[in-house]
């Protein structure tokens, strides 16, 4: 989803390598671009701003222009502003099972974000990888088919999944998961919440209802990365009223320009904690900042 910025930053940054001599003009020049690259990407105004004047102040610093390779160092002070602008190289994205079992993650978003299928996704993992037992329920009561989806990606994925009673209510659902998790011995219980198509009062109601009864230690926002700064407002709207630990950026192998991931966690100071890369329930891998870096720096 970064082809694009690449293409035009490399174009930019190539520019600078070779030269033995820069001027502060140059580097006004280059940053000129690199921020218009930005903007064209999709990424918030503010961030791009603050991301320029950061490398440009570091980079009109005498010990790099007047160095041998000054245009090496500025593309180093590129890349680590654009680690430190997606959170930074040390950032803990890892979710966080530190509690009493059954830990309780709720995921939320709005509806054909990829959150279904992320849950799923992410339960699989605990269960093949860290060896954990992991529950999983669709407290989605308004989509027909929702409860009987996650019950088919369980089967599929080797998870359980809380049997489904017909007629019961989001928060009566989340407490009876949170029973039958208890007493069936679960290490974590993965709440999937119902989206809707726009943020609205009933939804933000819902869930927080949700969150009152079942006290997550996690709450992950899934976001289709393809919606652009759309997803980073939703990002902002559900942090603001519910709470939010981490996101899910889903989509990211579709053809997106990548505003999304990289003004996320500028905008919200919530940290990306994974990226959906497909729509297989193997698609999934941890966020790291320095290594998206290094693929927006191709
Ligand atoms: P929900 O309404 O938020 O629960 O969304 P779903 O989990 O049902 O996903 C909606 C569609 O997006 C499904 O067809 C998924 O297979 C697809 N999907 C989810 N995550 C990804 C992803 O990371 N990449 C791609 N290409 N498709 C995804």
């Amino acid at each position: 989803m970064f082809e694009n910025l690449t293409g035009r930053l490399g174009d930019v940054l190539s520019k600078l390598k070779g030269r033995g001599a820069l001027s502060e003009k140059d580097v006004d020049e280059a940053m000129r671009e690199v921020r218009r690259a930005l903007l064209e990407a999709d990424v918030a105004l503010p961030v791009a701003k603050s991301f320029i004047d950061k490398v440009r102040a570091r980079a009109i610093g005498h010990e790099v222009l007047k160095s041998v390779t000054p245009g090496q160092q500025v593309i180093k002070i590129v890349h680590d502003e654009l680690v430190e602008m997606l959170g930074g190289a040390e950032a803990d994205t890892s979710i966080s099972l530190r509690a009493a079992a059954p830990v309780v993650i709720m995921m939320v978003g709005l509806q054909g974000s990829g959150k279904t299928t992320s849950t799923a996704k992410i339960a699989k993992r605990m269960t093949t990888r860290d060896k954990r037992r992991i529950m999983m329920a669709s407290l989605d009561t308004r989509r027909p088919a929702a409860q009987e989806q996650l019950k088919i990606l369980g089967e599929q994925a080797g998870v359980a999944t809380l049997p489904i009673v017909a007629g019961q209510q989001p928060v009566q659902i989340a407490k009876r998961a949170v029973e039958a998790a208890r007493l069936g011995g679960f290490d974590v219980l993965m709440l999937d919440t119902a989206g809707r198509i726009h943020i609205d009062e009933d939804l933000m109601a819902e869930v927080a209802q949700v969150r009152d009864a079942a006290n997550p230690h996690e709450t992950l926002l899934v976001a289709d990365s393809l919606t652009g700064q759309d997803a980073v407002n939703v990002a902002e709207q559900f942090n603001a009223r519910i709470g939010v630990t981490g996101i899910v950026l889903t989509r990211v192998d579709g053809d997106g320009r990548g505003g999304a991931a990289l003004s996320m966690r500028a905008v919200t100071g919530v940290p990306i904690k994974l990226l959906g890369t497909g729509e297989k329930m193997d698609a999934l891998e941890d966020f790291r900042a320095d290594r998206v870096a290094g693929r927006i720096l191709g």
